[in-house]
């Protein structure tokens, strides 16, 4: 017997007219703006510091003169104290890590959720997936909304789901395999961990897999680590931009033409700032991303700063989709190092790294004080083929990326070539960065 499943994905919304979206977003931010004030006193207070009322956002470019929001106040208003609905209408919790912090607490109404999983289904209908596709989910379940958001994208869309999680690596693979897992869902390091597990056990997945594509995101990767994923595993690559602080995974979903990540501006309102003057940039400048919710019931944020640096497109992309994109991240403000007084991000270093083909993509950077310097250490792998016991190889490999790194980053790094399989692997988000300077 034929059963209609129930789908909420809705692909005609991401095709709407320009301005028919902007009307959209500015009825929806005005319900938003009026929900916030009436039930969240920190609304009430920052507002009227700014001398606005939600009645003051007659057009978006009003938008201007609301005061932002910032992830201290989030912190500040630990445990519920921007949450703008009664606990009865709370379906569930999710919250921050709060490794650098008090820990950030998002509610979600069922309304909420059920959009979560419509805007992360975007990107599943993005690398050709359906209610016939089988998703695996291996993002930790739990606090952290990877899971739990790929499993609403996938339940949405009618997919199968397959909630392996996390950890167990051969297992997954295993699984895949015999599942015919179509879509993968991960940690861009997770998926590459997967990708030479495979590899190791024997397998080709590029070409003894049914898998076709990997939803990747929750940490920074470069292209040259896209590439690589989706070389090994055979696939289209999509990229997920999302924060827990504004809702999980699906903000924003890369579509096949590549070139950004479609922003679900029905959803979401964003604006790029000068994170230094706090006054918007020009159109297509990087910047600071904010963001206002524009649907969010349980915790509706005006104008939450991400920290994200990245730039708006504004230009209409082939795939027809009329939301814009955003670029891709050049990493968050605040995993920003400041080395010797430089602003490095670790993508930089990654970017230079993939560029050696003698080099595997595993690093860690070690940050120490020598005296009143900080002093970094990169540690890398080189790739099995290369000769590690050739001292005259290995020197001028060594002088050769050093030179790389010095010339991009303008901070000299003290380079450690160590065999494959060195360092520590990671089932979730790669820890790349090790800070043991003092004072920090
Ligand atoms: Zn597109």
């Amino acid at each position: 017997m034929e059963r209609e499943a129930i789908v909420y994905f809705q692909p005609e919304i991401e095709t709407m007219p320009r301005d028919e979206l902007r009307d959209l977003q500015l009825e929806r931010m005005k319900n938003s703006f009026r929900h916030a004030f009436e039930n969240v006193e920190h609304y009430q207070q920052t507002f009227a510091e700014a001398g606005v009322t939600p009645d003051d956002l007659e057009s978006l470019d009003d938008l201007s003169k609301f005061p932002f929001l910032t992830k201290q106040d989030m912190r500040d208003a630990y445990p519920t104290n921007l949450f703008a609905v009664p606990n009865k209408d709370v379906a569930r919790i999710h919250a921050s890590s709060g490794t650098t912090g008090q820990a950030t607490v998002v509610g979600h109404t069922a309304e909420d959720l059920k959009n979560w999983g419509d805007c992360f289904a975007r990107g599943i209908g993005m690398v050709g997936g359906s209610a016939d596709s089988t998703l695996q989910v291996s993002y930790g379940y739990g606090l952290f909304t990877g899971g739990l958001g790929a499993h609403a994208g996938g339940e949405s869309i009618g997919c199968t789901v397959i909630p392996t999680s996390s950890g167990n690596t051969k297992r997954q693979i295993q699984m895949m395999k015999d599942l015919k897992t179509d879509i993968l869902a991960c940690t861009p390091s997770y998926a590459l961990l997967i990708a030479d597990t495979a590899i190791e056990m024997g397998y080709d997945p590029a070409t003894e897999f049914q898998i076709s594509a990997v939803i990747c995101g929750a940490e920074p990767a470069s292209q040259n680590m896209k590439d690589e994923i989706a070389e090994k595993l055979g696939v289209q690559y999509c990229d997920v931009y999302g924060l827990s602080e504004v809702m999980g995974p699906g903000v924003a979903m890369e579509c096949a033409e590549k070139g950004g990540i479609h922003i679900a501006e029905d959803q979401f309102y964003c604006e790029i700032i000068n994170p230094e003057t706090l006054e918007p940039v020009e159109v297509g400048e990087w910047g600071e991303l904010v963001i206002t919710t524009l649907t969010r019931q349980a915790t509706p944020l005006v104008r939450y700063r991400t920290r994200d640096v990245t730039r708006i497109i504004e230009e209409p992309c082939a795939c027809g989709r009329t939301h814009r994109k955003i670029d891709y991240l050049r990493g968050r403000t605040d995993d920003m190092l400041i080395i010797r007084g430089v602003n490095v991000f670790p993508s930089q270093i990654e970017q230079v790294i993939t560029e050696f083909p003698e080099i595997a993509t595993q690093y860690q950077i070690v940050l120490t004080t020598k005296g009143p310097l900080d002093h970094v250490e990169l540690q890398v792998e080189t790739v099995p083929e290369f000769p590690i016991d050739e001292i005259r190889k290995l020197e001028e490999l060594k002088a050769r990326l050093g030179a790389e790194l010095k010339s991009n980053l303008q901070v000299s790094v003290d380079i450690k070539l160590v065999e494959p399989k060195t360092i520590e692997r990671s089932e979730g988000k790669a820890k790349r960065i090790i800070d043991l300077r003092e004072g920090k």
